[in-house]
């Protein structure tokens, strides 16, 4: 996908984990299984090779031989892309999307995908589950393109994007070759302009007699963009076929949450197993979380204050392990949920807590604090700073607990604590050094 166009709507990169990153966290956008969108797009008179899905190999050999048994292509169903140039960690299996000839060689395949974990270029390292694969008929492809419409920050609307080169290796053209893109921006009251879809179409090489099937796929992908609330249509590859038809053989959609209300539906297809735990087990309870790659944990409130704090961290030489937003008005056993769920994580080596206690009191977060520490007998070592309402009081609980809660005064000193402390925490645990000692510090 063109991160970089859809930073907007993105999520925090997890794998370009640096304060640079755009952080619109307290938005999701609603991710679902390529067989779930090729359905959806047959309902709106898109063309998209038939298919179906299986979650045991015994089913996919029998799809395949409904299908007619011969030309067939077998993809493990994750809510990743990437997935042709995947490899999967067990099982060892390069590639999450193959061309088969047999039922068989199916049934063989769909052994090998279900229940292990596919690893791509857009999972992280430690990849997602296939808990179902979807056996479609293959096609012979003349020439695989690029099409998507996703919402624009700067074009204020949505915009179609199109390359020539598509297949897997599009986030290559759109960083080496960025003049094969072509786009072209939808004003949402008058909706597609034919002479834009016929632009595309030429610019992407469909032959002659395909223009103006290529022009209607692309208006019906915007149709249904429109009727779902979608914030990404992403297609990749579109594709002319050798028997010159024009098809969809992939899809990416994502819809927005603000219209949550409005498409019960789709959004109980929600897959939460391919979801970060972490981040399932947070929206639970209200909180913002985010996964990250280091090893501080962090407890804020406010998006700003959530990059003030990483920014800190990392000036200091150290790494956030996550972000943990309790927002505003977090009630004491929201802090107690955001610490347990913090300190849960094995990664995480200090935990820091900075909170400006307006709304939210600094009293109630200690008191928050407190009680996860105690509940969980909590051994991470937490710093805290707390400015605003009630700060003092809140700094004489934290004292009279007689827990080992470090106080900072400021956020500076805050962040090299606990960058400070998360070393030698990871030292002493290598070392297999009890690290309930006193810190020296
Ligand atoms: P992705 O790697 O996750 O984007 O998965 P895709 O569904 O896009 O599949 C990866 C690649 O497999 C595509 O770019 C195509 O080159 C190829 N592919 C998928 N389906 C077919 C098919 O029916 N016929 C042929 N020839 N290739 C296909
Ligand atoms: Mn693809």
């Amino acid at each position: 996908m063109f991160t970089n166009l859809v930073k907007a709507g993105s999520r925090l990169n997890k794998t370009n984990n640096n304060a640079n990153a755009s952080l619109v966290y307290t938005k999701r956008f609603l991710n679902i299984h390529e067989y779930q969108a090729q359905r959806m797009m047959k309902g709106f008179g898109i063309d998209v090779p038939k298919g179906n899905v299986a979650e045991t190999p015994e089913e996919a050999e029998k799809i395949a031989e409904v299908l007619g048994g011969q030309d067939l292509v077998i993809k493990a169903q994750v809510l990743a892309g990437g997935r042709g140039k995947g490899i999967f960690t067990t099982s060892k299996l390069k590639g999450g999307v193959h061309l088969c000839s047999s039922p068989t060689q199916i049934k063989d395949l769909a052994t090998k995908m279900l229940g292990q974990t596919l690893v791509t270029k857009q999972t992280g390292p430690e990849g997602k589950i296939v808990h179902q694969v979807y056996i479609a008929e293959r096609h012979f492809l003349r020439k695989e393109m690029y099409f998507a419409i996703l919402m624009d920050r700067k074009a204020g609307g949505p915009v179609m994007v199109a390359s020539p080169e598509g297949g897997m290796d599009i986030e290559a053209v759109a960083r080496d070759n960025p003049s094969a893109i072509y786009k072209e921006p939808i004003d949402i009251m008058t909706g597609i302009r034919p002479e834009q879809t016929k632009r595309l179409a030429e610019k992407l090489g469909f032959s002659p007699k395909n223009i103006a099937k290529a022009q209607d796929q692309m208006a019906k992908l915007y149709q249904l963009f429109l009727k779902n609330d979608c914030t990404l249509v992403e297609i990749n590859p579109l594709a002319e076929t050798a028997t010159g038809e024009v098809m969809c053989m992939d899809a990416k959609l994502n819809f927005d949450d603000n219209a949550q209300f409005r498409h019960k539906e789709i959004f109980d297809l929600r897959d939460k197993s391919q979801e970060d735990a972490r981040e399932v087990k947070a929206s639970e309870y209200d909180l913002n979380y985010i996964g990250l790659d280091g090893n501080i944990g962090c407890l804020v409130n406010g998006a700003g204050l959530a990059m003030a704090t990483m920014d800190i961290i990392k000036h200091y030489g150290g790494n956030p392990a996550n972000f943990l937003d309790v927002g505003g008005g977090a009630t004491q056993k929201q802090v107690t949920e955001a610490i347990k769920l913090i300190s849960s994580d094995p990664k995480v080596k200090s935990i820091l807590v900075n909170i400006f206690g307006g709304i939210m009191k600094c009293d109630i977060i200690a008191l928050g604090i407190i009680a996860a520490v105690r509940e969980l007998s909590i051994k991470t070592p937490l710093v805290v700073r707390l400015q605003g309402t009630n700060v003092e009081y809140a700094k004489k609980i934290m004292e009279e607990s007689g827990l080992r809660i470090i106080a900072a005064d400021n956020l500076d000193e805050a962040a090299q604590k606990s960058v400070r402390i998360a070393e030698i925490v990871a030292l002493a645990e290598q070392a297999e050094l009890d690290v309930s000692f006193k810190l020296p510090i």
